[in-house]
């Protein structure tokens, strides 16, 4: 009997040692996720520190009893032959809805997690009939509420970011009072169920639809350009629900797993929020960044005209610059342009140009796009500017190189006050004393609208794949 006690507490401090050393090396991995450099690392760090929380898991007692070693087996088969091929093929530029899916499925895991629990304590376990214990009960449901809200509201933003679903705002009249209701049919039957009275499942499908409808409802009316913000605050949310899970399972690794998702996507949530000078409430009551395209062509709104330019007249205007700022965005990464534009920015250099990139938070498809972009083209870190930085410079710039940047260009975001983007903080290259803009057609943007600096009596645009644009004007600024 002691030997047997005693070799349980030798394991179960085998246990939460192991525990201890997979959160750890969360923290130090994500500590490392601070510069493009050392991102690579924290990413392997925290994965290695995953599979100790596994292996640790799958020690605790009772988890591998019965068939149980089978399912695991079949799940982690599962998921290592779907994530794996996924996480291969996923093109960079995709990379935001592949995070807007992970996401969603860890929302769900958790929901399903707190449906096992109920079911556990009310229906089958040794609390059936009605007395779950609310330490396990009270966290159990706010993860079934916000977890599936996180699910369903993900999902819907990885229909948007991959078109299959319209990225204008979807609005119903009253939206904000369903919403309310929603909230509060979530909230007022999780009490119900915690008062005791009842322990129908019914009450529990009931808070698990109403959350679904919800997390629906939350992000159809969200648009275009706020698309970042939301995917950091699902994000959170899903940190926030597995953190409870985390609570309800008495299971420590969670807990602080949870926590630091929940932590880091609030902080990105306020700090992209602030960088579009949004607010989180008025994102999340919608109808922000996702006006229908304006019908654009050679004309603008205006009725001024576009002026197209080659690649030797630009190679001319740059070679002669004494200071050019290289403004990339979505379109570089779609033409995988970063390795071409480096080699643009050593040509120039060594004509003695000094150049500068102008980095917008929001450029791209996901937080610091352009910064992982531009280090894998070894670009230098020290010529990379904040917008905040550079902003004030754009007035000594003798050119600017917009290269597949649309949105976070838009001067209509200082301008107009209609517009769907008004109030969001912009690169201000229409400052400068020459724009060209490098892009295909005269397509809008993600947020979908006309972008009056392209028809500026400074700009001029350079129409073609950005790659082949920015490998054109090398060649000829290395002929001159
Ligand atoms: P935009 O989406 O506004 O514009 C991209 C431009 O690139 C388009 O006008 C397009 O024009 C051009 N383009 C596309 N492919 C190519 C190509 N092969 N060669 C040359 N040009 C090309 O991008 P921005 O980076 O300016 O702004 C980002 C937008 O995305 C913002 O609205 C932001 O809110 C949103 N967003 C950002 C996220 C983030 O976390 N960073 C996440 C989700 C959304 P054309 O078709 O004519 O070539």
């Amino acid at each position: 009997m002691t030997f047997l006690a005693t070799s349980f507490l030798h394991k179960q401090a085998l246990i939460d040692s192991l525990y201890i050393v997979a959160f750890s090396l969360f923290i130090f991995g994500l500590s490392r996720l601070t510069g493009p450099r050392t991102a690579v690392n924290g990413n392997k760090i925290a994965a290695v520190g995953m599979a100790i929380a596994v292996v640790a898991t799958l020690l605790e007692p009772g988890v591998l009893d019965g068939s149980a070693p089978w399912l695991i087996a079949l799940g982690l088969g599962l998921g290592t032959a779907v994530g794996i091929p996924a996480a291969l093929n996923v093109k960079m530029t995709q990379m935001p809805q592949m995070v807007a899916l992970f996401n969603g499925v860890g929302g769900g895991a958790v929901a399903l997690i707190a449906w096992v629990e109920f079911r556990h304590g009310f229906q089958l376990g040794p609390h059936a009939g009605g007395d779950w214990p609310l330490r396990v009960e009270i966290p159990s449901l706010f993860a079934a509420i916000v977890g599936s809200v996180s699910f369903w509201g993900s999902n819907i933003a990885f229909g948007k970011l991959q078109e299959i679903l319209p990225g204008k705002p979807i609005k119903l009249p009253g939206q904000s009072v369903i919403n309310a209701v929603l909230l509060a049919i979530c909230t007022i039957t999780a009490i119900i169920l915690c008062a005791g009275t009842h322990s129908q499942v019914l009450f529990f499908f009931g808070i698990l639809v109403a959350a679904a409808v919800l997390g629906n409802m939350v992000v159809l009316p969200i648009g275009g350009a706020d698309m970042p913000v939301v995917i950091s605050l699902l994000n959170a949310f899903t940190g926030l629900s597995a953190a409870a899970t985390g609570v309800a399972l008495n299971n420590t690794a969670l807990i602080v797993a949870g926590m630091i998702v929940g932590a880091s996507g609030s902080i990105l949530t306020n700090l992209m929020a602030k960088a579009m000078n949004r607010s989180v409430p008025a994102i999340i009551a919608g109808g922000f960044g996702g006006a229908v395209a304006a019908p654009v062509g050679a004309a603008g709104q205006d009725g001024g005209t576009v002026r197209s330019t080659s690649a030797q007249d630009v190679a001319i205007q740059l070679s002669y610059a004494r200071l050019v700022v290289i403004a990339p965005g979505y379109g570089m990464a779609v033409a995988q342009a970063q390795h071409a534009v480096r080699e643009l920015e050593r040509a120039l250099e060594a004509k003695g140009v000094e150049v500068k990139y102008a980095i917008h938070p929001v450029a791209g498809r996901m937080p610091g796009h352009m910064n992982v972009l531009l280090a894998e083209a070894d670009v230098p870190y020290d010529l990379l500017r904040e917008m905040d930085d550079i902003n004030p410079e754009f007035s000594r710039t003798d050119v600017t190189l917009v290269i597949g940047a649309n949105d976070v260009t838009n001067p209509a975001a200082k301008n107009e006050p209609g517009s769907p983007i008004y109030g969001m903080p912009i690169l201000e290259v229409d400052k400068s004393k020459a724009v060209i803009v490098l892009k295909r057609s005269m397509a809008s943007g993600f947020a979908g609208i006309d972008n009056p600096l392209f028809y500026g009596p400074k700009t001029e645009l350079l129409f073609g794949d950005a790659k082949a644009s920015v490998s054109a004007i090398t060649s000829e600024v290395q002929a001159l």
